[in-house]
């Protein structure tokens, strides 16, 4: 923690840090990050240029972004990016998964009738790949350029997470956060529940059709994503 303090402008941040997380951990498998309130436009546009670079790749590989509700398309502009995974997916159920975690080796996207590994220390469902429980959609992702919502904003930023249950927008939600990161630097700070090896497929994908370099971040359990 006294890295994570150190980093920070002060133990406001570590306090509204360690809720999200700790939020997180009781309640399923999550993203966090701290961005500044107002990006600019000509920082924030290019961010979702490559957003939506790579969102019919995304697609092609079974991620089906829909609206921050799950349902209608996904919303990307000079103002924010907000979307689900589809609540009408039109996958197989499985009763099986409730508050799925990933296996140590997890990676990719599947079918949920062969996806469950057993249970995470009895708190939830451990799957091998992301997947469904017949339902894409679990919890909305937002950016927003500019915050308006004065009272969440501390010493010029504020913090947001997004649990994706390991559903297959997870891999979405990623990739976000890594165009994010690749643009804005320092400008925003990115956490996860996933090890660095959970982060392969969106580097991959990063690395492939927008040019990154493969390595650029990995995921460090407490400082998070950080320059290789
Ligand atoms: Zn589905």
């Amino acid at each position: 923690m006294a890295a994570l303090i150190k980093r920070s402008a002060g133990p406001a941040h570590a306090d509204r840090y360690n809720l999200a997380r700790g939020r997180g951990a009781r309640m399923g498998y999550c993203h966090y990050w701290e961005i500044e309130q107002e990006i600019g436009q000509e920082s924030f546009s290019p961010i979702v240029a490559d957003v939506q670079r790579i969102i019919l790749t995304l697609d092609d590989m079974g991620v089906r972004l829909a609206g921050p509700l799950g349902r209608g398309l996904p919303e990307m502009d000079g103002a924010h990016i907000a979307f689900n995974g589809l609540w009408d997916c039109g996958h197989a159920k499985n009763e099986e998964i409730v508050i799925p975690f990933p296996t140590v080796d997890a990676a990719g996207i599947g079918n949920s009738i062969n996806a469950v590994r057993g249970s995470y220390y009895g708190m939830g469902t451990l799957l091998k790949h992301r997947t469904c429980d017949g339902n894409c959609s679990y919890e909305t992702f937002r950016v927003v350029r500019a915050l308006n919502e004065i009272d969440k904003v501390r010493h010029g930023r504020y913090s947001d997470y997004c649990k994706t249950g390991f559903r297959p927008y997870d891999l979405a939600v990623q990739c976000v956060l890594l165009i994010a990161k690749h643009h804005l630097r320092d400008r925003i700070q990115v956490w996860s529940g996933g090890s660095d090896y959970h982060w392969n497929d969106a580097r991959l994908l990063c690395y492939v059709h927008l040019s990154y370099p493969l390595n650029q971040y990995r995921i460090d359990r407490d400082a998070g994503l950080i320059l290789v």
